[in-house]
Parts: C-alpha cells; structure tokens; sequence
C-alpha cells in the first residue's frame, strides 16, 4: 500500500517541496498556519487540511517543515499536534533544523504512540527546494529512511541516511558551520575587492569556478553586487541555527572559532533591525565597520 502524504509548513522551503511531491503525482494534503499559503497549492491539485492532528488523521506520511525546536514540538505534540490524530504506524519527517538533543526527546514522545520519526534537514535554499535538488541528510531507522526515499527523491538530489535519530539534525549544524565560514569570507572578500577598486563583476568571474568558489558565493554574491536583499533564508532563521550550533558546540567542548564571530555580527544586524533579510547580507556588518559599500 502507498503511504498518503501530508506536508505541514508551507515558508519558503516547504512550498516548493510540497510543490515537488505534487508535480510527482502524489496525492498531497498540506497544513500551514496561515492558512492563506495553502491557496496556491490548493489551486494546484493539493488537499488541505484543519490542523496537524487533522492531517495526520488522514495521512500515513507527515512531512513537516517550521521554523525552530518549540514550533516543531508545537506542531507535533501540541494541542492540536500531529501526535492527536496520527494512525499507529504513521511516519514523521521532519525537515526543519532544530536541536539535535530535543528531536530525540520528540522522537521518544512520538514512538510511545506507535508513530515513527526521521529527522531529515535538508540544505540547498529556496532554489534547491524550488527545483528538487536539496541535500536531505536523515537520522533514524534504516526502514523507514527505505520507505520515505521515493517521496525524499521529489524534493533532493543527495540523500543520505547519516546515522540514528539525531544524527541528521548533527550533519545539519556541520552544513551551517561550513555555510557561515562560507559567507564570512565571501563578505570579507568583497569589502576587500571593493576597497582595492576592483571591477567586481570581473573579479566574480575570475574566482566563483576555481578553488575559491562555493554555492554561498555563486548563488548570492551576484545578489550582493545587485544590493538585493531579498531572502533565501533569512538572517533570523540563520541566528537559530548557530544559536544550535554554540548550545551543542558548548555541550561537547568543541571549538567553533568563526562561527562564534559571525553570530555576533548576525546578532548585530539583527538589532539593527535587518532580522528579515537574507543571510547574504552579513557583508552589511562588514561594510558599516570598513566604511565601504559593495556594488557592482
Ligand atoms: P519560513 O519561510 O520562515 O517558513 C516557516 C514556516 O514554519 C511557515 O510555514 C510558518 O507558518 C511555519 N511555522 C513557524 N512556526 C510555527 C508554529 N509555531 N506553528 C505552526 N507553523 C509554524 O522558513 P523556511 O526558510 O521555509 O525554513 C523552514 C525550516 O527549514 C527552518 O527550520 C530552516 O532553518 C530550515 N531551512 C531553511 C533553508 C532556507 O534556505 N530557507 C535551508 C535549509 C533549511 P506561517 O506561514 O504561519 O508563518
């Protein structure tokens, strides 16, 4: 029998993704908060639902993409949570980034039910979830890693089950650690070519295809030289995830050097009220500290 699946959390990623399971053929019924992003899905073949207990009640597969820990505990074990109207056998997989520690403590509250659950964080940003190309990396049960992959399959490219429950949400933190050191130095590099007088757009092209390149600088430093804000993913959601970071970084004595500096700097450009702008412009704390503006 085929799992019916059901989609809760329609942002940024959560639209294309559910998107991408529609395009595929599957039946999908979708639950978002506000309710008015469930129209477009709607229009485009989707069922909706009432509440997480609602769809869960009418779905074997529930695939869930929120913001940070409280909204997933909230939007599965809540008043009105998944965990309330979830069939024994049901399977849960989340894809928001949240702490590692607590996603085993949902977990644990979900199996008690009889309901199983992956963590299943996914990187790749809103192109990645637009056209089905994320990195998914999974935590959990090796059959039920087996019974998601051809749903997973609409949404990513490279998925890879990393380990037992947690471990997916861990591989996550890795990736924002090696994203952050990304746009930190894709930052201090600008602010330097700029300050050097360097024809910006040239310069991109000379560096993004060798050792230098990476996906923070070929998809946003071309943002950046168009001073387009616009997010990915904003800097308030990038703050939670090094916020994951330095809580589990404290708990295993692990160093992170660079990733302590560059939530400070987010920390300050979200005081200064630029919280709902994308994690691109870090280079706004550079620029204001240099006196220098990037354009290209
Ligand atoms: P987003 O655009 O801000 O969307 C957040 C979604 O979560 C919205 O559907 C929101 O509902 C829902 N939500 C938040 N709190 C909720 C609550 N308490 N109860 C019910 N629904 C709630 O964020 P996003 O960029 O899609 O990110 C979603 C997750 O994916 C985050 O954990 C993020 O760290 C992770 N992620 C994002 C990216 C990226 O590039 N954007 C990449 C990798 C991973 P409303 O519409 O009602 O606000």
């Amino acid at each position: 029998m085929t799992d019916k699946p059901g989609f809760i959390g329609l942002g940024i990623m959560g639209l294309g993704m559910a998107r991408n399971l529609l395009k595929a053929g599957f039946e999908v019924r979708v639950w978002n908060r506000t309710a008015s992003k469930m129209d477009i899905l709607a229009v485009e073949g989707a069922a909706t639902a009432t509440g997480p207990a609602d769809l869960a009640a009418q779905c074997d597969l529930i695939f869930v993409c929120v913001s940070d820990t409280p909204d997933v505990q909230a939007v599965l074990l809540g008043e009105n949570g998944v965990i309330h109207g979830a069939k024994a056998g049901s399977l849960v997989v989340d894809h928001s980034t949240i702490s590692p520690n607590a996603t085993k403590t949902i977990a644990a509250a979900l199996n008690e039910r009889g309901v199983q659950m992956l963590d299943a964080p996914i990187s790749g940003g809103s192109e990645g979830a637009a056209n089905g190309t994320l990195s998914i990396m999974i935590g959990g049960e090796a059959a039920q890693v087996e019974r998601a992959m051809p749903y997973l399959q609409t949404m990513g490219k490279t998925i890879t089950h990393v380990g037992p429950q947690g471990a997916g949400q861990m591989v996550k933190l890795v990736n924002q650690i090696l994203v952050v050191g990304n746009a930190l130095a894709m930052s201090e590099a600008l602010v330097f070519a700029q300050a050097g007088g360097l024809d910006l757009e040239k310069t991109f092209n000379a560096v993004a295809g060798g050792a230098a390149g990476s996906w923070m600088f070929s998809n946003r430093a071309p943002q950046i030289l168009n001073r387009d804000w616009r997010p990915g993913f904003t800097i308030d959601l990038q703050q939670k995830d090094l916020r994951l970071v330095k809580e589990t970084a404290d708990s295993l004595a692990a160093p992170i050097f660079a990733t302590n500096i560059v939530f400070d700097m987010y920390r300050t450009l979200q005081a200064q009220g630029l919280g709902a702008e994308g994690n691109h412009a870090l280079i706004k704390a550079l620029e204001r500290l240099a006196n220098v503006t990037v354009a290209g």
